[in-house]
């Protein structure tokens, strides 16, 4: 608009750290620019259609996007963190078999500012717009519906915005990427952003990987891990560690072989393990670990030296843990070119 920079950095302040959607409270911007910046633009925000609370704190907002179908975004609190776990598309292409967003399918992309605004919406709902209030969010976890990076774009610039000073100004430790394995997207990450990464890995060998993650027919673990590597050894803080994702299903990867097959096959991989109990839905033949099969999995990855946490269960009394998040996806059949490209040659 041939404004001076540091007019953009109001903007975005009003926007994104006071919560103002509307340009004529913006009240440090000059008349006319407000006037200019009403006729250009406008600030509009998704209709959040339903908003649930769990026993255990967990908060899910049901939000209604352009063209009608919803998505899900679920807040969840541990211990002094906030953590918001954001979707980036509505429904997802890629079909894992363990995946409630998978058997919905895929609707569309979301634009950046349908993921951004989910941050807005919950900090909203939580009053951290308000003057002296602490943020009631430290963390985001893009790990809703949707594959991150077949969204490339909007998803990068969403999460450089809520690393940004003059936005959100989370911290780089503190916004993690979780992706399925892109790795032609994954190798080109780095030029865009320094966004922390979650690799879904779910199984030590390909045989295995190839039933629950279809994707790595196309790209099998060896290059996966290789790209992981890539990635953050680009990263301007040369110490930071990528987590590896493993869904636990019972009777499929729980066993002993796979932990030790696993702990051979990371020893080169800068990272933590976080193990996520399989949360059954409708219709999924699985079943959720054991608690034996689940410790003695820890167990052995822990003997082998690796930092493995547990993620526990929380929300599902909302349908809002790991892989439950299903929206409302309408009208399933429009599946983006990108994918069609790539579906082609998976099946
Ligand atoms: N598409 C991205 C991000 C969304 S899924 C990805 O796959 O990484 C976020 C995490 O939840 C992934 O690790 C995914 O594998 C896991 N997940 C999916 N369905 C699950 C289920 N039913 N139980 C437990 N974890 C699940
Ligand atoms: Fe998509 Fe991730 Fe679910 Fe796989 S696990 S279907 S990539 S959302």
């Amino acid at each position: 608009m041939g404004e001076q920079a540091f007019r953009a950095h109001q903007v975005m302040k009003w926007i994104h750290q006071q919560g103002v959607t509307d340009f004529d409270q913006m009240t440090n911007l000059s008349k006319l620019l407000r006037a200019r910046l009403k006729e250009l633009a406008k600030v509009e925000l998704p209709e959040v259609v339903q908003e649930l609370d769990s026993a255990d704190g967990t908060r899910k907002w049901l939000i209604r996007m352009i063209g009608g179908s919803c998505i899900e975004t679920v807040f969840i609190p541990v211990e002094g963190r906030g953590t918001l776990c954001v979707s980036s598309q509505i429904g997802c292409s890629l079909d894992c078999s363990f995946c409630a967003t998978g058997k919905q399918g895929f609707n569309r992309d979301l634009t950046t500012a349908e993921i951004v605004a989910q941050l807005w919406l919950a900090l909203k709902s939580f009053g951290s717009f308000e003057p002296k209030a602490t943020r009631a969010v430290t963390n985001v976890v893009l790990m809703g519906m949707g594959e991150p990076l077949l969204n490339f774009d909007n998803v990068v610039d969403a999460v450089n915005l809520m690393m940004d000073d003059h936005a959100y100004g989370l911290s780089k430790r503190r916004v993690t990427l979780s992706t399925s394995g892109v790795v032609p997207e994954l190798d080109r990450l780095a030029r865009f952003t320094d966004v922390s990464l979650a690799i879904s890995l779910h199984a030590p060998n390909d045989a295995l990987r190839d039933q629950l993650v279809p994707l790595n027919k196309k790209y099998p673990i060896a290059r996966l891990l290789e790209s992981t590597r890539n990635y953050l050894k680009q990263l301007p803080d040369n110490h930071r560690r990528a987590t590896i994702e493993y869904t636990l299903i019972e009777g499929i990867n729980d066993q002993p072989e796979h932990a030790r097959e696993l702990a051979i096959l990371l020893s080169d991989v800068p990272c933590k393990i976080n193990l996520i109990p399989f949360n059954p839905f409708a219709g999924v033949g699985y079943q959720k670990v054991s608690e034996v099969n689940l410790r003695r999995f820890q167990k052995i990855l822990l003997e082998a030296g690796y930092t493995v946490t547990v993620r526990t269960t929380r929300g599902d009394d909302i349908a809002a843990a790991c892989g439950q998040l299903a929206g409302a996806v309408n009208d399933r059949t429009r599946r983006s070119e990108r994918y069609q490209a790539l579906s082609g040659s998976i099946s």
